[in-house]
Protein backbone atom coordinates (compact mmCIF):
# COMPACT_ATOMS: atom_id res chain seq x y z
CA UNK A 1 0.00 0.00 0.00
CA UNK A 2 1.59 3.34 -0.93
CA UNK A 3 1.58 5.75 1.96
CA UNK A 4 -0.99 8.93 1.73
CA UNK A 5 0.67 11.82 0.48
CA UNK A 6 0.29 15.16 2.59
CA UNK A 7 1.42 18.19 0.92
CA UNK A 8 1.56 21.07 3.62
CA UNK A 9 1.58 25.09 3.02
CA UNK A 10 3.46 26.95 5.22
CA UNK A 11 2.59 30.42 4.50
CA UNK A 12 4.90 33.60 4.49
CA UNK A 13 2.58 35.27 6.55
CA UNK A 14 3.60 32.97 9.46
CA UNK A 15 6.76 31.75 9.49
CA UNK A 16 8.05 34.79 8.31
CA UNK A 17 7.51 38.38 9.60
CA UNK A 18 5.47 38.93 6.62
CA UNK A 19 3.28 41.81 8.37
CA UNK A 20 5.81 43.52 9.83
CA UNK A 21 8.05 43.68 6.53
CA UNK A 22 11.18 42.40 8.00
CA UNK A 23 14.23 40.03 6.72
CA UNK A 24 13.34 37.39 9.66
CA UNK A 25 11.79 34.47 9.97
CA UNK A 26 9.39 33.51 12.54
CA UNK A 27 11.77 31.52 14.60
CA UNK A 28 8.94 30.52 17.06
CA UNK A 29 5.92 29.40 14.61
CA UNK A 30 8.44 27.69 12.63
CA UNK A 31 10.39 25.21 15.51
CA UNK A 32 6.43 24.73 16.59
CA UNK A 33 5.94 23.46 13.57
CA UNK A 34 8.92 21.30 12.91
CA UNK A 35 7.62 19.88 16.57
CA UNK A 36 4.38 18.95 15.29
CA UNK A 37 4.88 17.56 12.24
CA UNK A 38 7.83 14.99 13.95
CA UNK A 39 4.68 14.30 16.64
CA UNK A 40 2.21 13.87 13.77
CA UNK A 41 4.97 11.13 12.44
CA UNK A 42 5.26 9.22 15.21
CA UNK A 43 2.09 8.68 15.41
CA UNK A 44 0.98 7.84 11.92
CA UNK A 45 3.39 7.07 8.39
CA UNK A 46 2.58 8.88 5.38
CA UNK A 47 4.72 11.00 3.24
CA UNK A 48 5.18 14.81 3.59
CA UNK A 49 5.90 17.62 0.98
CA UNK A 50 6.68 21.02 2.40
CA UNK A 51 6.22 24.30 0.63
CA UNK A 52 6.93 27.43 1.90
CA UNK A 53 5.80 30.99 1.09
CA UNK A 54 8.67 33.33 1.49
CA UNK A 55 6.91 36.86 2.44
CA UNK A 56 8.91 40.08 2.72
CA UNK A 57 12.26 37.47 1.34
CA UNK A 58 10.99 37.39 -1.60
CA UNK A 59 8.63 40.51 -2.88
CA UNK A 60 10.90 43.07 -1.07
CA UNK A 61 13.26 42.38 -3.56
CA UNK A 62 10.87 41.79 -5.93
CA UNK A 63 9.48 45.10 -6.04
CA UNK A 64 12.91 46.89 -5.27
CA UNK A 65 14.65 45.88 -8.52
CA UNK A 66 11.31 45.51 -10.68
CA UNK A 67 12.01 41.46 -10.96
CA UNK A 68 8.53 40.21 -12.49
CA UNK A 69 8.30 42.06 -15.71
CA UNK A 70 11.73 41.23 -17.28
CA UNK A 71 15.20 40.90 -16.60
CA UNK A 72 17.31 43.40 -18.57
CA UNK A 73 19.95 45.54 -16.26
CA UNK A 74 23.21 44.27 -14.33
CA UNK A 75 21.01 45.55 -11.69
CA UNK A 76 17.86 43.46 -12.25
CA UNK A 77 20.68 40.58 -12.39
CA UNK A 78 21.62 41.55 -9.01
CA UNK A 79 18.49 41.67 -7.93
CA UNK A 80 17.53 38.01 -9.56
CA UNK A 81 20.94 36.99 -7.41
CA UNK A 82 19.94 38.52 -4.25
CA UNK A 83 16.35 36.81 -4.50
CA UNK A 84 17.54 33.74 -5.08
CA UNK A 85 19.51 34.38 -1.74
CA UNK A 86 17.31 35.52 0.05
CA UNK A 87 14.52 32.59 -0.47
CA UNK A 88 17.42 29.99 -0.09
CA UNK A 89 18.24 31.12 3.62
CA UNK A 90 14.22 30.65 3.79
CA UNK A 91 14.15 27.10 3.20
CA UNK A 92 17.64 26.73 5.33
CA UNK A 93 16.17 27.96 8.43
CA UNK A 94 12.79 25.44 7.71
CA UNK A 95 15.45 22.72 6.68
CA UNK A 96 17.06 23.40 10.27
CA UNK A 97 13.99 23.32 11.70
CA UNK A 98 12.77 20.01 10.77
CA UNK A 99 16.39 18.60 11.42
CA UNK A 100 16.60 19.92 14.97
CA UNK A 101 13.75 17.42 15.20
CA UNK A 102 15.84 14.45 13.66
CA UNK A 103 13.74 14.57 10.45
CA UNK A 104 15.54 14.12 7.25
CA UNK A 105 14.79 16.75 4.33
CA UNK A 106 15.50 17.80 1.13
CA UNK A 107 15.47 21.42 -0.68
CA UNK A 108 14.16 21.22 -4.30
CA UNK A 109 14.53 24.82 -5.34
CA UNK A 110 12.26 26.19 -7.31
CA UNK A 111 14.55 27.21 -9.82
CA UNK A 112 15.95 23.40 -10.34
CA UNK A 113 12.50 21.85 -10.70
CA UNK A 114 10.53 24.80 -12.66
CA UNK A 115 10.90 26.95 -16.17
CA UNK A 116 8.68 29.50 -16.89
CA UNK A 117 7.68 31.20 -20.27
CA UNK A 118 6.35 34.71 -19.38
CA UNK A 119 5.56 34.25 -16.16
CA UNK A 120 3.77 30.54 -17.07
CA UNK A 121 5.31 27.29 -15.96
CA UNK A 122 6.31 25.34 -19.27
CA UNK A 123 8.19 22.81 -16.71
CA UNK A 124 7.57 21.18 -13.54
CA UNK A 125 9.56 18.41 -12.50
CA UNK A 126 8.18 15.80 -9.99
CA UNK A 127 10.80 12.94 -10.26
CA UNK A 128 13.14 14.82 -7.72
CA UNK A 129 10.20 14.72 -5.34
CA UNK A 130 9.51 10.95 -5.67
CA UNK A 131 12.90 10.47 -5.34
CA UNK A 132 13.08 12.33 -2.04
CA UNK A 133 9.95 10.33 -0.63
CA UNK A 134 11.27 7.33 -1.51
CA UNK A 135 15.11 7.98 0.64
CA UNK A 136 12.54 9.05 3.16
CA UNK A 137 13.45 12.56 3.10
CA UNK A 138 10.92 15.69 3.47
CA UNK A 139 11.21 17.87 0.11
CA UNK A 140 11.32 21.36 0.38
CA UNK A 141 10.07 23.75 -2.38
CA UNK A 142 9.73 27.60 -1.42
CA UNK A 143 8.77 30.68 -3.41
CA UNK A 144 11.74 31.72 -5.41
CA UNK A 145 12.83 33.38 -8.85
CA UNK A 146 12.96 31.03 -11.92
CA UNK A 147 14.11 30.72 -15.22
CA UNK A 148 11.85 32.50 -18.07
CA UNK A 149 12.29 31.32 -21.46
CA UNK A 150 10.87 35.16 -22.46
CA UNK A 151 12.06 37.41 -19.44
CA UNK A 152 15.48 35.71 -18.47
CA UNK A 153 13.74 35.27 -15.16
CA UNK A 154 9.89 35.53 -13.17
CA UNK A 155 8.71 35.19 -9.97
CA UNK A 156 7.36 31.95 -9.15
CA UNK A 157 5.08 31.89 -5.86
CA UNK A 158 4.70 28.79 -3.13
CA UNK A 159 1.19 28.88 -4.91
CA UNK A 160 2.87 27.81 -7.58
CA UNK A 161 4.34 24.92 -6.55
CA UNK A 162 1.30 23.81 -4.76
CA UNK A 163 -0.42 23.65 -7.87
CA UNK A 164 2.10 21.69 -9.63
CA UNK A 165 2.43 19.00 -7.52
CA UNK A 166 -1.56 18.92 -7.09
CA UNK A 167 -1.66 18.41 -10.85
CA UNK A 168 0.98 16.05 -11.22
CA UNK A 169 0.97 14.11 -8.00
CA UNK A 170 -2.33 14.08 -6.56
CA UNK A 171 -1.81 14.22 -2.83
CA UNK A 172 -4.65 12.87 -0.50
CA UNK A 173 -4.14 15.73 1.80
CA UNK A 174 -3.69 19.44 1.24
CA UNK A 175 -3.62 21.82 3.98
CA UNK A 176 -2.76 25.56 3.59
CA UNK A 177 -1.25 26.83 6.97
CA UNK A 178 -1.75 30.93 7.12
CA UNK A 179 -1.57 33.08 10.09
CA UNK A 180 -5.60 33.37 9.98
CA UNK A 181 -8.24 30.59 10.86
CA UNK A 182 -9.00 30.19 7.68
CA UNK A 183 -11.41 32.12 4.66
CA UNK A 184 -13.64 34.87 6.57
CA UNK A 185 -16.64 36.69 5.22
CA UNK A 186 -13.74 39.55 4.76
CA UNK A 187 -10.68 40.17 5.92
CA UNK A 188 -10.31 39.54 9.63
CA UNK A 189 -7.29 41.70 10.28
CA UNK A 190 -10.00 44.89 9.06
CA UNK A 191 -13.58 43.75 9.56
CA UNK A 192 -13.59 42.73 13.21
CA UNK A 193 -17.46 41.42 12.53
CA UNK A 194 -15.73 38.77 10.06
CA UNK A 195 -17.31 35.75 10.06
CA UNK A 196 -15.18 32.16 9.57
CA UNK A 197 -16.82 30.18 7.04
CA UNK A 198 -16.17 26.83 7.69
CA UNK A 199 -16.77 25.34 4.39
CA UNK A 200 -16.49 26.63 0.86
CA UNK A 201 -18.52 24.29 -1.50
CA UNK A 202 -20.04 24.33 -5.30
CA UNK A 203 -23.48 25.03 -3.59
CA UNK A 204 -22.67 27.67 -1.28
CA UNK A 205 -19.71 29.70 -3.61
CA UNK A 206 -21.98 32.29 -4.86
CA UNK A 207 -23.85 33.27 -1.58
CA UNK A 208 -19.98 33.31 0.18
CA UNK A 209 -18.45 35.70 -2.94
CA UNK A 210 -21.84 37.96 -2.29
CA UNK A 211 -21.07 38.38 1.12
CA UNK A 212 -17.70 39.42 0.51
CA UNK A 213 -18.29 41.87 -2.33
CA UNK A 214 -20.81 43.50 -0.08
CA UNK A 215 -18.12 43.75 3.25
CA UNK A 216 -15.88 47.36 2.60
CA UNK A 217 -12.22 45.36 2.70
CA UNK A 218 -11.28 44.92 -0.55
CA UNK A 219 -8.16 44.12 -1.03
CA UNK A 220 -5.60 44.95 -4.51
CA UNK A 221 -5.82 41.22 -5.28
CA UNK A 222 -9.15 40.80 -5.72
CA UNK A 223 -9.96 40.41 -2.52
CA UNK A 224 -11.71 37.33 -1.03
CA UNK A 225 -13.28 36.53 -5.01
CA UNK A 226 -9.70 37.03 -6.51
CA UNK A 227 -8.45 34.69 -3.86
CA UNK A 228 -10.84 31.99 -4.02
CA UNK A 229 -10.73 31.57 -7.71
CA UNK A 230 -6.78 31.09 -7.63
CA UNK A 231 -7.12 28.71 -4.85
CA UNK A 232 -9.49 27.20 -6.99
CA UNK A 233 -7.79 26.84 -9.94
CA UNK A 234 -4.69 25.55 -7.88
CA UNK A 235 -6.72 22.83 -6.62
CA UNK A 236 -8.32 21.73 -9.74
CA UNK A 237 -11.04 20.04 -8.07
CA UNK A 238 -9.20 18.30 -4.83
CA UNK A 239 -9.85 18.99 -1.38
CA UNK A 240 -8.00 21.35 0.76
CA UNK A 241 -7.89 23.06 4.43
CA UNK A 242 -6.62 26.44 5.00
CA UNK A 243 -5.94 26.35 9.12
CA UNK A 244 -3.82 28.83 11.39
CA UNK A 245 -0.53 27.42 11.85
CA UNK A 246 0.15 30.50 14.50
CA UNK A 247 -2.14 28.53 17.54
CA UNK A 248 0.19 25.47 18.49
CA UNK A 249 -1.74 22.39 18.47
CA UNK A 250 -3.41 23.10 15.08
CA UNK A 251 -0.77 21.53 12.94
CA UNK A 252 -0.56 17.89 14.08
CA UNK A 253 -4.33 17.69 14.07
CA UNK A 254 -4.50 18.87 10.45
CA UNK A 255 -1.45 16.49 10.05
CA UNK A 256 -4.03 13.64 11.63
CA UNK A 257 -7.12 14.85 10.22
CA UNK A 258 -8.21 15.67 13.16
CA UNK A 259 -10.90 18.50 13.57
CA UNK A 260 -9.85 22.12 14.19
CA UNK A 261 -11.07 25.29 13.45
CA UNK A 262 -10.73 26.06 10.17
CA UNK A 263 -12.36 26.34 6.29
CA UNK A 264 -12.38 23.05 4.36
CA UNK A 265 -12.37 24.08 0.77
CA UNK A 266 -14.59 21.73 -1.94
CA UNK A 267 -14.27 23.16 -4.92
P1 LIG B 1 0.24 33.38 3.22
O1 LIG B 1 1.38 34.34 3.22
O2 LIG B 1 0.11 32.63 4.54
O3 LIG B 1 0.13 32.51 2.04
P2 LIG B 1 -1.55 35.55 2.51
O4 LIG B 1 -0.84 36.71 3.17
O5 LIG B 1 -1.47 35.41 1.06
O6 LIG B 1 -1.12 34.22 3.24
O7 LIG B 1 -3.06 35.55 2.94
C1 LIG B 1 -3.42 35.58 4.30
C2 LIG B 1 -3.96 36.94 4.63
O8 LIG B 1 -5.09 37.22 3.81
C3 LIG B 1 -4.46 37.06 6.03
O9 LIG B 1 -3.44 37.53 6.88
C4 LIG B 1 -5.63 38.06 5.93
O10 LIG B 1 -5.30 39.30 6.52
C5 LIG B 1 -5.83 38.26 4.42
N1 LIG B 1 -7.23 38.16 3.97
C6 LIG B 1 -7.83 39.01 3.09
N2 LIG B 1 -9.11 38.67 2.88
C7 LIG B 1 -9.34 37.56 3.64
C8 LIG B 1 -10.49 36.73 3.88
N3 LIG B 1 -11.66 36.98 3.29
N4 LIG B 1 -10.35 35.68 4.70
C9 LIG B 1 -9.16 35.41 5.28
N5 LIG B 1 -8.05 36.16 5.12
C10 LIG B 1 -8.12 37.23 4.31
Amino acid sequence: MMKELVLLKLGGSSITKKADNKFEMNEEVLNNSAKEIAQALKEKEFNLILICGVGPFGHTNVKKYDLNNGIKTKNQEKGVEKTIQDCDFVADKVIEALEKQKLKTRHLPGYWVCKHDNKKVIVYEIEDYEKALQRGEIPITTGTMVKDKTLKWSVMSGDTSIAQITKQMKPQKIILGTDVDGIYTADPKIEKNAKLIKEINKENLEEVIKMADKSKAIDVTGGMKGKLEKLAEQLNGNEAQIFNLLIPGNLKKALLGKELNSTKIKL
